[in-house]
């Protein structure tokens, strides 16, 4: 059983060498007497919290979950097969999708899984679009944002697994949506594949708030925050009366160690800006909702989806590290095996 285990916490950016992968060996069988399931992972899911787990917080109110402990697998949302079940909801050829670890079997004994669906679509999407970062998107933008029609829409990481969806929602429900991502490649990909209305490259672009002026020259209505610091403090410039910032992420603070100041907060004030945070954990009790209408956008041929596909786990920790400088393009996920 190869797996990825923690082997020094992370301080600033992570690094490959923060991880380690080693073999040992499981039984494919659950433990008599125990209640759980046996699970072949086949993808698993790069999401950058992992590395906000992968430090270690003196301080409990500021750390994203529990820290993970020197020596262990790494632990984070994935799609498996089920080997064997002790539990009445699962049976042996299942497919499902849930908390899993980053190994090649798990033995799940927590309630964080889930049965597939749709089997007919790409095993894979259980990662993304059809898992924690679709949902993400979905509840971030439709239930916080709550857009209107013709809302002026900014979203920062547009290419990435949450921001592509995003950005797609905001098209379904008739606003106009610019995105800024950090290459020239994703950038032409929020145009041509993902239906943006504008988008710009945030490293070739410099003055933000420049950028903004120039493509929402009647201010913004939502900003969905997926990087914080200076894109987050440009879009406040330029956010319109009565418009709102849903605060999703900021992975341009997760490898500082002291975050940047922000020179525009008093904006929100003259603006009446309703700027609000959100756990997607908080959300999944519309799951079965989300992902009926997710399926059928997909099949319909109104949300697409990049993938960037690792393959095998040895590949697993690079994948992980790329996030924080933008090597992915689309949503990032590892793939250990079809079946
Ligand atoms: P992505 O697939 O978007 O990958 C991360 C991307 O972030 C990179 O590709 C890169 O894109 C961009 N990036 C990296 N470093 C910086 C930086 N310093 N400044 C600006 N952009 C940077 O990740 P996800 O879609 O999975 O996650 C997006 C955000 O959503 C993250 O902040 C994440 O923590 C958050 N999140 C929040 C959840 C919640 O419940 N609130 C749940 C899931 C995710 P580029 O090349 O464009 O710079």
């Amino acid at each position: 059983n190869k797996k990825v285990v923690l082997r020094r916490h992370v301080t600033g950016f992570p690094s490959e060498e923060d991880m380690e992968v080693v073999d040992d060996t499981v039984a494919l069988r659950v433990p008599a007497g125990l209640k759980a399931v046996l699970i072949k992972n086949l993808y698993l899911s790069c999401d950058p919290w992992m590395c906000g787990r992968m430090s270690k917080h003196e301080d409990e109110a500021s750390r994203p979950a529990p820290d993970f402990i020197l020596g262990e697998t790494l632990v984070n949302y994935g799609v498996g097969k089920v080997i064997d079940s002790t539990h009445p909801d699962f049976k042996a050829g299942e497919l499902v999708w849930g908390m899993s670890g980053w190994e090649e079997y798990t033995l799940i004994t927590h309630s964080h899984l889930f049965k597939i669906n749709h089997t007919e679509l790409p095993l894979s999407y259980y990662t993304g679009v059809l898992g924690m970062t679709g949902l993400t998107a979905y509840a971030g933008f439709l239930e916080v944002g709550r857009p209107k029609k013709g809302d002026f829409v900014f979203v920062s990481a547009a290419s990435g697994a949450v921001g592509q969806v995003v950005g797609q929602l905001a098209k379904i429900a008739g606003c106009h949506v610019v995105g800024s991502a950090g290459t020239d490649e994703k950038v032409n990909l929020l145009k041509t594949k993902f239906g943006y209305d504008d988008a710009f490259n945030y490293k070739s672009e410099t003055d933000i708030a420049a950028a903004l002026k120039r493509r929402f020259p009647e201010g913004i209505d939502i900003y969905f925050d997926n990087v914080g610091g200076a894109t987050l403090d440009a879009a406040l410039l330029q956010m319109r009366r009565g418009g709102r910032v849903v605060v999703c992420g900021m992975i341009s603070q997760y490898t500082l160690e002291k975050p940047d100041g922000l020179r525009n907060l008093f904006c929100i004030i003259p603006k009446a800006v309703r700027v609000e945070g959100f756990n997607v954990s908080g959300y999944f009790d519309v799951y079965g909702k989300f992902e009926e209408e997710m399926v059928r956008y997909i099949k319909e041929g109104k949300v697409a989806v990049v993938e960037d596909v690792a393959e095998g786990i040895e590949k697993a920790p690079a994948a992980l590290v790329g996030l924080f400088s933008g090597r992915n393009v689309g949503k990032q996920l590892v793939e250990l095996a079809r079946e």
